[in-house]
This record gives C-alpha cells, structure tokens and sequence, in this order.
C-alpha cells in the first residue's frame, strides 16, 4: 500500500486518463521563444515524464501577435509553429506522458507597443500602455485562441490550458481594476466574465470533445478592485459550462502586493481558495501554489479540497519527485526550496531558467553525468552546497570520493539560511544532500580541519577545495567590544541580541539577520497560513474585493537599524522577485533602512556613524556584523599546481571567489566540475 494513494490514483477525464493526479504547472524557461531551442524544450519535457509526472502543461504561447510577452516571443500562430512542436509532444508521448500547451496573451503585462487590453491601463510593473480593445478585436482574440488550440491538437497535444489568472489578458476582463469598458465586455460581472467564457466555448467547438481544456481562474486576485469571492465562483461555473475538462488554480496577480510563491509563504496557504471552487463546480479542479511535497500534496487531496495538484518549480528540482514518490523514496527528493534565485528570477531577466538546487535543470542536453570510465579517487575538503554537489555528482558517476568538512555537520553556510524565519525549508536541501552521500557511497569524514599541504601525498588523484568563505571583520574602531557580534554567533542563537540592535552591511545576509532579529521568537515554525494571511492583509473567505484587507502586523521583538555605506537604496541587488517582499516586511516592521553611513566607532554609548556627513550615535546594545566575504583558499592557494602534477587541485565556491557568492553558483560550480572529473 502506497503512502500516497490519492496522489497516485488515476483520473479518467473521459477523453483520457491521466496516471496520477501531479500536474506539471506551467512554467516559461526562456526555451519556448526560439526554434533552435526545441529539442532542449523536447528533453526537458520528457525527462519530467520519465519522472512519472500525470500531466505536463508547457510556458505560455500566444495566440497571436498583440499577446507575445516581448517581440517573437513563443507563439501558436502559424502551421509551421505546429510543426515545429512535433518534436515535443513525440518525446513526451514516447515517455509516457500527456502534456498540454498553454494559449497566454500577456494583454497589458506585454513589454511591447502593440499590447492590448480590456482597458487602456497601463500595469504598474510596465512602461508600456495598453491599447483598448475594440469589440471587434475581442471577438477576433476569440478566434485567434481557437485557432491556436486547433493548431496545439495538430501538433500532438492532449490538450491546452487557456491563461485567464495572473494579471494576464482574460483576467484583465473579468476585474473592474482594469476593464472599465462599456460594451458587452464590461460593467455588470456577467459582462467582463464574457470574453474568456466565449474562448473556452470556440476553443471546444475547433477541437472536438476528445481534447483537454483547462482554464487556469484567478482564485484570488489579490489587488484592489479585483473580483469578489462570488464573482469568481459565478466564473468557474460559467467556465464549466462553456466546456472545460478541469479548472486549475492561479494566484494573485504579477502586480501583487502579497507574496504567492516565496518561500516564506507557508506550504499550500492557499489551497482552501481552491476547495470554494471546487465545492461549486463538477469538474476536477487543480489546487496550487507552495505545494512542494508528496506529504503536503497527499493532504491536500485526501481533504477533498482539489482533485489535482500542480507543482511547477518543484518539477524543475527534481523530475523523478512523483516515480520517487511512488516506489517509497520521497525522501530522496531534492525539494524545491521556493528561492526563484535560478527560475523566476532569470525569467524576468530575460535568462534561461533553471534551478538552484538541480542546475540540470533546462539543461539537460548540456549538463550530462555521464559514468565514469576511469575512476579516479577524488577529495573534497568542504561540505558546503557546492562540495556537496561536486562530492554526490562525481561518486554517481563512478568516482571514488572522500568529502571532508571540519564541522560536525554538512551544509557550510547554508544552515545558518535555513536558521532564518521563513526560510527553513532551506534544511530540506541539506536532507537531499545528507541522502545522496548514503546513496552514492561519499566517504564522509566530519570534525576534520584540512591542512594545507595535507592531501599532497596519500594517492588522491584529484583534490577539490570547497573551503568557502569567512565573514569579512571590518576595521571600524571597536570592533572589538563586548557588543559587537558576527551573524554567525546570533544565528546559531550564541549570543542573544538586545532590545536595540543595528546591523552593519545590509547586502542578502544582512537583510536576512533583520528578519531573524525583528521576528517573535515565539511564533511557530513554520508560520501558521492564518497568522501569514493576517499579516500580509489577505482574506479570500469574505466578499473582499481581490481578496485583501488591512494587514495587521505584529510588533517586531527588537528595534533594528540595519546600514550600508552605499547611497543606492538597501536591498537594491536583492532577487528581483523576492526583494520586494524583505524590504515589505522590514519596513512593517519598522526597521530603519540606513544608507550612505560612515562609521566611526563602536563603544559603550553603542554605535557611532556619520551619515550623509551628519554625525549620528545609535544608542543600540548589539552591532551584528553582516559586512560580507571573503574567500578561505589557503589550500588552494598552496598547492603546487606544475603540469601533470598529482593530485590536480580544483577550486570552486566561495573558496574560488567571494563575489557576488550564493548557493547556485557555488552548487552549479559543483556541479560542472563533477561532470568533467
Ligand atoms: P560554505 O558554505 O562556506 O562551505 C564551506 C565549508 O568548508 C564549510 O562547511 C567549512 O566548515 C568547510 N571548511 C572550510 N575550511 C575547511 C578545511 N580546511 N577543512 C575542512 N573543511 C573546511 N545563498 C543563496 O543562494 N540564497 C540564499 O537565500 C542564501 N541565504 C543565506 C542566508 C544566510 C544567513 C547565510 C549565512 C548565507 C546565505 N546564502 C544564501 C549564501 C550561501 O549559503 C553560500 O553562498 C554558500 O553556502 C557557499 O557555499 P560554499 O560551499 O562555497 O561555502
Ligand atoms: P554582500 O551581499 O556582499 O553584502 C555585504 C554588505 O556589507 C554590503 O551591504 C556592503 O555594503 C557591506 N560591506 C562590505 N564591505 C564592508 C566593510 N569593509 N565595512 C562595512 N561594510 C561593508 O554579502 P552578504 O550579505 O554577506 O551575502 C553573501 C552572499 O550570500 C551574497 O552574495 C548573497 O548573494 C547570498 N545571499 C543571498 C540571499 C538571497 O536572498 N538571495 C540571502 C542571503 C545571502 P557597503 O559596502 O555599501 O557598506
Ligand atoms: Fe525552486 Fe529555487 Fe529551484 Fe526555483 S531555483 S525551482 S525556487 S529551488
């Protein structure tokens, strides 16, 4: 008997069964814009249904011209667009899979001139203005989506899934925020649910009833003037009517001012949205959002709030999660950790995606660990992320390696990120990594400090130094007094700070001592999903418009003055989707954000600055000190390194460079080097 018997169990649809009930939410990696990138899409996909995944749903392709994200972005257009996807559905059909595409038209959250929305609005996180649609224009949109299905079934898809959540172009008819038309496409909720209802109705009529439609509904909107409660729930209905096979589950919108997927957000917060619509609707409804393990995904369906579940960014983690769930090896999935660092994050970069914690990920035709035919016996002084992945990745290749660290546990750096309140499922990585050593067979020899010079002799082939790094001390006069502490000793709870504490550098681990310091100690870990939806304002329950209220947040345990040198604002290189949320919470938290400052010295009084000029003395008790890296290369640096020598020394991490250092260089780092030994 399975430990996840809902999650397993097949779902007739009618046209087909799908094998599980794991959906791959759709995802744009930056592989679907160019021809020349659709055998990497192809791979990619089938590796994810080789994994044992139910359903497959690609990144957004546009309908026509006026719905591409940027100019020739991913469309569904032409015949020889069809074509070109053969490829894709071959490969994941072969593997066992079904997969659907997905129709988007990015309406106003295009970033070109020939955007088009219900209204012309331009969105807050665009400089481009929407032109109003004409009616014409809706009714001509509706064909373009039928067309586009019926081109999606020409090229072997089961199905699509059609784009109305996320600030996208059908939601931005069906929310008074941003149709102000006076048509039959606007005004009365009857009115702007029109225009994705009749999508849904051409779309079914081009392709027959054998052909999966999912819409993808906006449970709650999470803006101002968003739609109510009821309002969605007339639309899931009305959908349904108009002959969708399944509803799945969107979010807020992009321009949200409420977290929806950052790894602070309690796991599956918001699945109870998802069960008021599945309560009014006959046919299967996909919960999402934060759902990123078997346990989580296999509660959410026992509790017959969904009948599905998505898991976008957990897919790109680790393809094999659902064959992994199902053969009792859940533990050896490598979790997603929610950090966007290498996916969202490089979406918006316009980057290819990827992930963090499995830097396979889209690259899959390029990052190959293939076996080893020469074995060679392989050290790796430091167990932090990115000895970790060099050790695991070389020993599955063959290698015969032995992974020193001088703790008396793996994971370097990163356990004092899973110490951070809303960051804990950081841990859930070095868990990942603890079983790969026992997999692959990693000799793991802990509380041993490498010498330099040491591994010179004693037949290693090979010798990798993964030291990391050291918190830099800066020369600021006393440094030295009893009140100054280093992150690492307030993380690892050795010292308590006082009531009034200032924070010296405020680049990511500053930010993040701000948010461990200003916290209530006595809060739960995780967060309760009530006590975040308090917090953040949320309340999908009542008639709310969008799903908001006022936030009521705590007071925070400590006041908190956290500095930088710079005069560009605080947090300005934070991730580009999750920096917006640190700074929120630090500022409803009432930590002052410090820039320009020069400081003078730290004594009794506590701490000393100069900022703008301006002499300041911050009254504080604790000065944690968060003033960045510096890299520990001793014993790379005193190797010899002539030609040919044996062992040949590699260096990776934050031993290689402290710059600009963060857990998916330093894994990926890894990583390559691992693919190369
Ligand atoms: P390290 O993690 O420094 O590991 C080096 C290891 O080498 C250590 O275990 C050490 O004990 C061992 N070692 C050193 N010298 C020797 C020796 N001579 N012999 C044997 N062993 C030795 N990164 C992100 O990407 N995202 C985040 O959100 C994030 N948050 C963070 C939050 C905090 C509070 C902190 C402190 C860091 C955070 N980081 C984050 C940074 C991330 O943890 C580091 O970039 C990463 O750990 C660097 O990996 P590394 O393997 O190069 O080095
Ligand atoms: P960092 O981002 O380089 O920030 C160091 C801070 O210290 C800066 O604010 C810098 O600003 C200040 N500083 C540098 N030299 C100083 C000196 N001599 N005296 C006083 N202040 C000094 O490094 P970090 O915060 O230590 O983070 C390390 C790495 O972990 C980062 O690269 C980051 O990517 C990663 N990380 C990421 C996240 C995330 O959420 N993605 C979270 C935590 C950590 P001024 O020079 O202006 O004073
Ligand atoms: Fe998840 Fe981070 Fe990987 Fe994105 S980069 S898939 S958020 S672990």
């Amino acid at each position: 008997m399975s430990s996840y018997p809902h999650l397993l169990a097949p779902l007739d649809l009618g046209q087909v069964t799908l094998r599980n009930r794991v959906v791959m939410g759709s995802m744009h990696t930056g592989l679907e814009d160019r021809l020349w990138h659709r055998g990497k899409l192809a791979a990619y996909f089938a590796e994810r249904a080789r994994g044992g995944v139910g359903l497959i749903i690609t990144g957004g392709f546009s309908p026509n011209r006026h719905g591409w994200f940027y100019p020739f972005s991913g469309s569904m257009i032409h015949r020889t667009d069809a074509l070109s996807h053969r490829v894709i559905t071959r490969a994941v059909h072969d593997a066992g899979g079904r997969i659907c595409l997905q129709l988007l038209h990015a309406g106003r959250y295009a970033f070109h001139p020939l955007s088009r929305s219900a209204s012309s609005i331009k969105a807050p996180i665009n400089r481009f203005t929407p032109k109003a649609m004409s009616t014409r224009e809706v009714r001509q949109t509706v064909r373009d989506f039928a067309r586009g299905a019926r081109l999606a079934k020409s090229a072997g898809y089961d199905g699509v899934e059609i784009m109305g959540s996320e600030g996208y172009l059908l939601n931005q008819f069906t929310a008074p925020r941003t149709n102000h038309r006076t048509d039959d496409y606007g005004g009365s909720a009857a009115n702007r649910r029109r225009f994705p209802v009749e999508v849904v109705q051409a779309v079914r009529q081009a392709c027959g009833p054998d052909f999966i439609i999912v819409f993808r509904l906006s449970m709650v909107d999470l803006v101002p003037d968003g739609s109510t409660r009821q309002e969605v729930i007339d639309l899931a209905q009305a959908i349904e009517a108009a002959g969708a096979s399944i509803i799945n589950t969107g979010i807020g919108w992009h321009e949200a001012r409420v977290p929806t997927i950052v790894t602070s957000v309690p796991r599956a917060a918001f699945v109870d949205a998802t069960a008021q619509v599945k309560a009014a609707v006959g046919i299967p409804v996909i919960a999402s959002n934060r759902i990123n393990s078997p346990e989580v995904a296999e509660q959410v369906l026992a509790s017959g709030k969904a009948d599905l579940v998505s898991l976008a960014r957990p897919m790109l983690a680790d393809p094999h999660f659902v064959n992994k769930a199902a053969q009792g090896r859940a533990d050896e999935i490598n979790t997603c950790i929610a950090c966007n660092q290498a996916c969202l994050d490089h979406t918006f970069a316009m980057k290819r995606a990827s992930c963090l914690v499995n830097p396979q990920a889209c690259h899959e035709t390029e990052l190959v660990y293939l076996t080893t035919r020469k074995p060679r016996r392989i050290a790796v002084v430091g167990a932090g992320p990115a000895g970790l992945s060099c050790a695991t990745i070389a020993a599955q290749r063959g290698h015969d390696v032995t992974l020193f660290d001088a703790a008396d546990r793996i994971g370097g750096q990163f356990n004092l990120a899973a110490r951070i309140p809303g960051k804990e499922e950081f841990a859930e990585t070095l868990r990942y990594f603890a079983k790969r050593i026992e997999k692959t067979g990693v000799r793991l020899v802990l509380g041993r400090r490498v010498q330099p010079g040491e591994l010179d002799d004693g037949g290693w082939d090979e010798v990798v130094v993964a030291t990391g790094v050291k918190p830099r001390t800066p020369a600021i006069a006393g440094i030295g007094h009893p009140k100054v502490a280093g992150y690492a000793d307030v993380l690892l709870g050795k010292v308590r700070a006082g009531a009034r504490a200032a924070i010296i550098g405020a680049g990511g681990i500053g930010f993040d001592v701000a948010q461990y310091l200003v916290h209530d100690p006595e809060l739960p870990r995780p967060e309760p999903a009530d006590h975040w939806f308090k917090e953040w304002g949320v309340d999908f329950r009542s008639e709310a418009a969008g799903g908001l209220r006022k936030p009521e947040v705590d007071r925070a345990a400590r006041e908190v003055y956290l500095l930088q040198r710079k005069s560009s604002p605080l947090g300005k290189d934070l991730g580009k989707t999750s920096g917006w949320v640190h700074r929120a919470v630090l500022k409803s938290k009432g930590v002052q954000l410090m820039k320009g400052c020069s400081y003078v010295k730290i004594d009794d009084q506590g701490l000393h600055i100069t900022q703008q000029g301006r002499p300041l003395l911050l009254e504080v008790d604790t000065v944690v000190v968060c003033a960045g890296q510096e890299s520990s290369r001793e014993l790379f640096d005193a190797a010899a390194k002539a030609a040919g020598a044996r062992p040949r020394y590699h260096v990776i991490g934050g031993a290689e460079l402290a710059t600009e250092l963060d857990a998916k260089r330093a894994i990926r780092q890894g990583a390559e080097l691992a693919a190369r030994l």
